[in-house]
Formats: structure tokens, sequence, C-alpha cells
């Protein structure tokens, strides 16, 4: 009990949204229990966040409280690009990312949207990306916006990508380039992709520790490096104001392997 109450007060002091009582979507049972199980799970306590009533790890990637149940069982993982155990299924081959009009008002967050489905349609995937509103979608995934420079998003559950991509409005202030490198970032943690530098994430962000196994798995993806590099992966942890927002040669050999 008391590592749950430390992780919440260290969530409120770091974010200052959802502590207030009017900052709450889900039930503060549900987000305690959600908290508990990811404690449980092994998850580092400083890497879980509570941000609008929503419980984070690994600092972007959104938890159910359904998905933190599931941690709980065993699942194969390897003590080692990574991925989650769970992946996006055979069924889902279109893959529709809507934007809302608040996101689509963001000339930048638009246009990097644009570049980011390009990204993932340029590879020859099983799975196509199109810029909804669109027909015959076997699976929606919602790109909305939130404060801040960053994004969010959350890992595939039940076969389906996760369904939400937040996108920071601070990003209107960066390039396309950079624009386009987060939300390429944040639809890889959709399809299942861990942070290439989870297991240090002071690779790319200067500091910061290990993310673990976080529940959701951290499964090495063969023929990429087992070692993160700055630079050397669109999804590494944290990215800089001059990204590229282009593919490196073994996040094209991570897609190719999973999909
Ligand atoms: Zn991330």
């Amino acid at each position: 009990m008391f590592k749950r109450a430390a992780v919440l007060v260290a969530s409120c002091g770091a974010l200052l949204s959802g502590c207030g009582p009017d900052a709450q979507n889900a039930p503060q049972a549900e987000t305690e229990e959600i908290i508990s199980n990811l404690v449980e799970a092994g998850f580092p306590a400083d890497d879980i966040m509570v941000a609008d009533g929503l419980v984070y790890v690994g600092r972007d990637a959104h938890v159910t409280l359904e998905a933190s149940r599931e941690m709980l069982q065993p699942a194969e993982v390897s003590a080692e690009q990574y991925r989650t155990t769970n992946l996006v299924g055979t069924s889902v081959t279109k893959i529709c990312v809507n934007p809302t009009s608040q996101f689509n008002s963001y000339s930048r967050l638009s246009a990097g949207l644009d570049l980011a489905i390009e990204n993932y349609n340029s590879m020859g995937l099983r799975l196509t990306f199109v810029r909804g509103p669109a027909t015959d979608c076997t699976a929606s995934i919602s790109a909305r916006t939130t404060s801040g420079v960053g994004g969010s998003a959350g890992f595939p559950k039940g076969g389906k990508p996760y369904g939400t991509i937040n996108i920071g409005t601070g990003l209107q202030n960066y390039s396309v380039d950079v624009n386009e490198h987060v939300i390429t970032h944040e639809l890889g943690h959709t399809i299942g992709f861990r942070h290439s530098d989870y297991y240090d994430r002071s690779i790319s962000c200067g500091s910061g520790g290990n993310e673990g196994e976080a529940g959701v798995g951290a499964i090495h993806i063969p023929g990429t490096p087992t070692t993160a590099t700055r630079g050397g992966s669109v999804m590494n942890s944290c990215f800089s104001s001059n990204e590229s927002g282009e593919w490196t040669s073994s996040d094209r050999t991570a897609l190719d392997y999973l999909y």
C-alpha cells in the first residue's frame, strides 16, 4: 500500500494535470488498481505516471485496466529493436487514423500525420495506414491533441492496435519532420513497438533508467541490434529538435520482420 501511495504522489508532483478532482476520466479505484497491477508486474514506480485520470508507463504508453490485468498473467518474454508480447493480428489490414478537428487545426501536426502514414505505407507491410475518415477500416486510431511537446499512445490488445494517439500541440513550434517523427513513433507503439532504448532511457534522453518488461513484454526483434544508439531509431524514448522523421535501417528491419 505504501508503494502505491508513493507512486500516486510522485505522479501528481511530476504532472500537475490529473491531480484535480475534475481531471479524472477513470474512477479513482480503477486508477489505483491499474497502478497496483503495474507495480506487481514489476514496472519501476518512477516510470508510472497519471495524467488526466489515465495511467501511463514508459512515459508515454497508456495502460487500460484490462491490459494491466493481462500483465499479471504469465507471458512469454525474453530477457533482452523490441516489441510487446501482443501484436496486431492478421485480421487487421487497413488501419484508419482519424484526426480530430482540433488536431487538423495545427498545420504541422496535420502535415506530420500525412508523412507518418507515408512512412508506414512506403514499407509494403501487410498493414496499410489511411488518413480517415475512410471506409472499410479493419481498425481505427483516433489522433488527438494534448498539451506540451511530445506524445502518448498505448500497446495492442486483442489483436487490434491501440485506439488513440495523443500529440502535443507544442509540436506546432517544431519542424514538420519532428512532427513526422513523433507521430511515427506513437503509431509504432500502437502496433507493438517498445522503445529501442527501453533498458536504458539515458541513451536518448540523457537521463533515466530501465523501463523494464513492464508486463507488456520487451522481446528483441531478430536482425536488429540489441543495443540502442542516440538517433539510431524512431522508437528511441526521447527525440531531438533535429529529427528527420525517417526510418533508420534497423527500424525497417524490425517492421519487415513483424508485419
Ligand atoms: Zn514512446
